[in-house]
């Protein structure tokens, strides 16, 4: 279903007002509010520039940091126009509120080819609530609904799912590419097809691993979660991270992957440490025999080359979570191998995930990636197969 939607490409924009939802929850600085990184920002500038040369006028719309309902200035939307209109060259119009006064005039007086930003969608408690009443206000100001916001189809809210019952709505070339990757690679992958899961909780994952083991051929799992599955099969994990209450899944996973003839391949060595630091005392041990007063904390070498030939051999790989603590130094090397392996392989790549992306980045190895979705939870929710209402919302092909 995710790849047979309508993009902005398929509707006719001249003359519109389009309402434009995008993910500019940015990440700031604690002290001084000032944006670290405007990769979201810039992200949506392709739709921006496709409404603006089409002769649209766009309504942005966003949310910032979790005001929960309640009027916030530290999480004022300002910065992000003051940040769009340098990236466009152009003046981008705020306004001092979501559906009010000033917003409703801003809108009305718009014309083709400018744009505004509306202020922070969650100071009202209905953009969670996603109240129908608040949608439609948010509806009357426009035409049509785009969204680029992939970060947040996974919520179904007034300015993400609720709109959508008021007017045509369709996705942004951002949009599009998330739902072509994450969508179309997912249901019809070239094969050998490889999945590579890691992190730190099997429990954030209980859907994604059981959703992969239904599409890959081979299953790679490692990070911190990989030690509930060697507790599982009978091995001695010394102070790993463990689920205790997940070991139950954990057999059924490897049940379920025997049944649906997965190569799943768990980690054969760790290194490890007696405590949890950047400059802890290290050794390489025998993943089932990790000593009492020892915590795994990376693959070992011998599982990062079983993990890497695996990976060269694929040709399509979809990897979520590291497979170490690879913040810090001494224990990055099996996430840094996984991430060259995956540059090397010529494989169609595909990285969801917050820490997985920065990870890649780190290592130098982003532009060697087919993907790198945008979206982290929202990422893992299409990974599980779920169906998502800000995707549902959109209008399918003909
Ligand atoms: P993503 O954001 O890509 O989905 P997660 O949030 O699930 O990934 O997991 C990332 C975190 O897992 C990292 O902060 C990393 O330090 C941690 N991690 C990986 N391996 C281990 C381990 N063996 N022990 C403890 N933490 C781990
Ligand atoms: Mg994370």
């Amino acid at each position: 279903m995710h790849c047979s939607k309508k993009t902005v490409r398929d509707i006719d924009v001249s003359g519109k007002k389009v309402f434009l939802r995008c993910d500019f929850n940015v990440p700031r600085d604690k002290d001084t509010g000032v944006i670290t990184d405007k990769g979201r920002v810039v992200a949506a500038l392709p739709t921006i520039n496709y409404l603006l040369d089409h002769n649209a006028a766009i309504i942005l719309c966003s949310h910032l940091g979790r005001p929960k309902g309640s009027w916030k200035p530290e999480l004022s939307l300002a910065p992000v126009a003051k940040l769009l209109a340098d990236e466009l060259g152009k003046p981008v119009k705020m306004s001092k509120d979501v559906v009010g006064e000033d917003a409703q005039r801003l809108s009305r007086e718009l014309r083709p080819g400018e744009i505004m930003l509306l202020e922070n969608v969650r100071f009202h408690k209905e953009e969670e609530a996603n109240d129908p009443e608040f949608a439609k206000k948010l509806a009357d100001m426009a035409d049509l609904y785009v969204t680029d916001a992939f970060g947040c189809v996974h919520r179904s809210h007034a300015s993400t799912a609720g709109i959508a019952a008021y007017l045509p709505a369709v996705s942004g070339l951002l949009m599009e590419l998330e739902l072509k990757y994450l969508g179309d690679i997912l249901t019809n992958p070239k094969r050998p097809f490889t999945a590579i899961l890691g992190g730190s909780k099997v429990s954030d994952k209980l859907g994604v691993i059981s959703n992969l083991l239904e599409k890959a051929d081979t299953l790679l799992l490692g990070g911190g979660m990989a030690f509930t599955f060697i507790k599982a099969s009978g091995g001695h994990i010394g102070k790993s991270l463990c689920e205790e209450e997940q070991i139950e899944y954990a057999k059924d996973m490897i049940k379920k992957a025997q049944r649906l003839g997965v190569n799943l391949l768990l980690p054969v060595d760790t290194v490890a440490a007696k405590e949890f630091s950047p400059d802890a005392e290290h050794t390489t041990v025998d993943i089932e025999n990790i000593p009492d007063d020892c915590m795994g904390l990376d693959i070992g070498p011998k599982t990062a080359a079983a993990f890497s030939s695996a990976i060269l051999s694929s040709a399509t790989v979809v990897w979520n979570g590291p497979m170490g603590v690879f913040e810090y130094d001494a224990f990055a090397e099996g996430t840094r191998a996984v991430a060259k392996a995956i540059a090397e392989s010529g494989a169609e790549s595909i990285i969801g995930g917050g820490d997985s992306a920065s990870a890649v980045r780190k290592f130098g190895y982003a532009d060697k990636i087919t993907h790198i979705s945008t979206g982290g939870g929202a990422s893992l929710e299409f990974l599980e197969g779920k169906d998502l209402p800000g995707i549902a919302c959109l209008m399918d092909m003909d």
